[in-house]
């Protein structure tokens, strides 16, 4: 029995790499020593699992910015438009590279970022590999072989790790007509051969292809591309160990063709799909090891050392230890590193911390985990065993956790609580009546600008600098501020401007019981963007009002209607780290029943329109679609249980800033918002056909411009945009706003571009017929 690892979190336990690779963006250093930081990051990482007892460590999970770039730069996938940068004498491959993912304006070029989306449905972002019709690879970066190497100069024969080729294309996109991307393993496979063969050649034993696409619903072409692909690998290399890593999901309906597959082990996510062990078991063929993804790679509860071990005794049974490895289900990329770094027990008290294991723990219960299944009982181990089984003991029955109340509340829950009190038609009466909002009304989506001081003043108020007092009269300054600029420039919907917070799910999950917080559990969202996800841990209570308090301050200085702004429950899950006791719905209903009281409490307070963010709601759909309809069912119930504690009266918003919704148009219908804004101007519109096909019968406002640039657009851009609008959509439908939230933009070009805004919406009410 072998112990492996898919890959282990290359930001540094302090985020090393993050920091280097800014200072090296800013020329505070240079290439040398951004190379540095890489090199010890790496070896820090292999020497650690050898340590502790990992026996396929994996190499090339390193990367500076994503591993997904990282092969295209080894395939030479390199597009058109980076090509005469290429070119230029004595440019470093990693500049290339960075300027891939980052884009490159100096010199004279001004060339834009290859696009990032997300990784499956990880919150970690990929630069998409992008192809012609005619793309030609080669090998080009060989940063593969030099990682090989370099840990072979410390004396470890290392597990390459490559995303497979099947894997590699689909994750790309054509840029021009005509084609499939699956058509080009013909002239991509050449590539893979030349890297292995270089690789055996250098004394490898094992290489990990990572092919999560087997994990997917996958087309006849790509079904058969595995299967020729894989063979001819196994022609070329009829030694080396190929271990094919699946994860994210079962392989279900790819089960045969897997197994079919001539590779050394294949590599199973237990813990997204526990039951394909027994699927499994009696169909492995004589060739084949199983690699028992059995630790959690995306989450950070400790594991449960009694039920792993019967799944592997299992295992033992059935292959026998020499065909078995265990490991994380798949990289530890998506963990923080470690959980020794949390010393203040006021932040992560002793109890809770004794469920977690980051990724450094978790390379230590494999190995233990390992070690107890192959009998080595001594008296270490089994000491170590009773403490794991005492702390599953003690999650499972802390008080900490379950709270009757919650629970009693949920099983409560009607089907009335997730219905307004009358259907859209009469509420838009009722709303007309109490707002008298104009014709094409204009609001923002929540936030202004976080300036240098407002954040300033945080840092000041969270390290004791500045009072509690201090710290909301500056904050209330800035609001009054804010209130005050928004009725000049004559917006119809105000926000308070969401000064008083850090981060939208941070600020919530900060309030709410359930939830708990970390210093340094830091995960890598894209290149250098690290983020700590809260976590819940227990049932989600509100135990006070969250916002009513800076909502109600603001409507205090105006007339005008201030809008409540909210996150909403799916949002709050799919940012967090989500206890795994249960399932991810009833948490998100509990927190459901959260958003639901403030809301409530809101209107109470006289507030008339209220906003509860969805941003997250799409990216939560599962990875196969016979998944889609049960997930989308508790996804959109959820939003309506918090959306619907209020009067006809009261105006619900809701906001989601991605463009595409084709798929699943009706399930936003469904959630019943009376007013959604959604961005829409990079597509220039585009994206309201759907809206407009399907008959969307509520209102919408399709953001006007984009503020994930700091370009300023005019008012005859923004014209251009509501007259494509309203082309699609009936005018009294129609609401004016941006794409998104403004809290990443400065003052200077966010008072330029609201103050064209309005102006642009006043002109789309001069010439419009429609009378209110
Ligand atoms: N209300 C939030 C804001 O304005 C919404 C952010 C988002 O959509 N991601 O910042
Ligand atoms: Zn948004």
């Amino acid at each position: 029995m072998q112990t492996q690892n898919l890959g282990y979190p290359r930001i540094g336990s302090k985020r090393e790499l993050k920091k280097a690779c800014e200072k090296y963006w800013s020329g505070k250093i240079n290439l040398h020593d951004l190379q540095a930081v890489g090199a010890d990051i790496r070896k820090k990482n292999w020497l650690l699992q050898q340590k502790m007892g990992i026996d396929l460590i994996p190499s090339n999970d390193f990367a500076f910015y994503d591993q997904v770039l990282d092969m295209s730069l080894t395939v030479n996938a390199i597009p058109e438009q980076f090509r005469d940068l290429q070119a230029q004498e004595d440019f470093d491959i990693l500049d290339l590279y960075f300027a891939m993912a980052r884009g490159y304006q100096k010199d004279g070029f001004d060339i834009t970022a290859m696009e990032m989306t997300k990784y499956f449905d990880s919150n970690y972002h990929y630069i998409v590999p992008e192809f012609k019709k005619d793309q030609k690879f080669s090998l080009f970066s060989t940063k593969i072989i030099d990682e090989f190497k370099e840990a072979l100069k410390l004396g470890l024969v290392t597990k390459p790790v490559l995303i497979g080729p099947i894997s590699y294309l689909l994750l790309g996109k054509e840029k021009e007509e005509g084609f499939h991307r699956i058509e080009l393993i013909d002239s991509l496979l050449p590539v893979y051969i030349d890297i292995l063969s270089q690789l055996e050649a250098l004394g490898a034993d094992w290489i990990q292809l990572d092919e999560p696409f087997l994990s997917l619903d996958l087309s006849p072409k790509a079904r058969e591309a595995f299967s020729q692909c894989y063979t001819a690998i196994r022609q070329k290399f009829p030694k080396l160990k190929i271990l094919l890593a699946t994860y994210f999901e079962g392989l279900r309906d790819n089960m045969d063709l897997a197994l079919s597959l001539p590779v050394s082990a294949l590599h199973l996510d237990l813990v997204r799909a526990p039951e394909q062990w027994v699927e499994i078991a009696d169909k492995v063929p004589d060739s084949l090891s199983i690699s028992l993804g059995i630790v959690d790679g995306r989450n950070i509860w400790k594991n449960d050392f009694q039920a792993s071990l019967k799944i592997i005794e299992n295992a033992v049974e059935v292959l026998g230890e020499d065909r078995i490895l265990i490991g994380p289900s798949s990289s530890l990329l998506h963990c923080p590193c470690d959980l020794d770094l949390e010393k203040k027990e006021d932040i992560l008290t002793p109890e809770i911390k004794n469920w977690l294991a980051f990724a450094k723990q978790k390379i230590g219960e494999i190995s233990l985990l390992r070690s107890l299944a192959i009998g080595k009982e001594d008296n270490d181990n089994m000491a170590l065993y009773r403490s794991n089984q005492a702390a599953i003991a003690s999650r499972r029955t802390s008080t900490l956790i379950h709270n009757a109340r919650v629970k009693n509340r949920c099983l409560a829950i009607t089907d009335s609580d997730a219905h307004r009190k009358k259907p859209f038609s009469l509420r838009r009466a009722a709303q007309q009546q109490s707002l008298q909002l104009p014709l094409y009304p204009t609001t923002t989506i929540g936030s202004f600008p976080q300036t240098k001081s407002v954040r300033g003043w945080r840092a000041k108020y969270k390290k004791g600098l500045i009072s509690k007092t201090e710290y909301e009269n500056l904050l209330k300054e800035e609001t009054t501020k804010s209130i005050r600029w928004q009725e000049k420039i004559d917006i119809d919907v105000l926000v308070h401007g969401e000064f008083e917070r850090n981060d939208m799910v941070e600020y919530f999950g900060e309030q709410l019981n359930g939830f708990v917080f970390t210093q340094f559990a830091w995960v890598q969202s894209y290149g250098s963007r690290c983020v700590k996800p809260p976590i819940i841990y227990g049932d989600i209570e509100r135990s006070h009002s969250m916002t009513v308090e800076w909502t109600a301050y603001a409507q205090s200085l105006t007339q005008k209607p201030v809008k409540g702004m909210l996150t909403g429950p799916v949002t709050i899950l799919q940012w967090s780290f989500v206890r795994n006791d249960q399932p991810r719905s009833e948490t998100c209903q509990q927190i459901a029943l959260a958003i639901r009281d403030e809301v409530v409490d809101l209107e109470k307070e006289g507030i008339k329109i209220i906003q509860i963010d969805e941003p997250a709601i799409r990216e939560g759909l599962p990875l196969r679609k016979n998944d889609w309809s049960q997930y989308l069912n508790w996804a959109v119930r959820a939003f309506r249980i918090a959306a619907s504690g209020v009067r006809d009266e009261t105006q619900i918003h809701s906001h989601m800033c991605y463009s595409e919704f084709n798929d699943i148009i009706e399930n936003i219908r469904d959630m019943d918002a009376d007013v959604i804004t959604i961005e829409c101007s990079r597509s220039q519109m585009e994206l309201l056909d759907a809206f407009a096909e399907f008959n969307y019968p509520n209102e919408i406002g399709p953001g006007v411009y984009d503020i994930h640039s700091p370009r300023v657009p005019s008012k005859k851009e923004m014209i251009d945009l509501l007259n494509k609008a309203k082309s699609v959509i009936p005018e009294n439908q129609l609401w004016v706003n941006p794409d998104c939230g403004l809290k990443t933009r400065d003052w200077e070009e966010t008072e330029k571009a609201l103050e064209s805004m309005v102006e642009a919406a006043k002109e789309m009410r001069k010439s419009s017929k429609v009378v209110l």
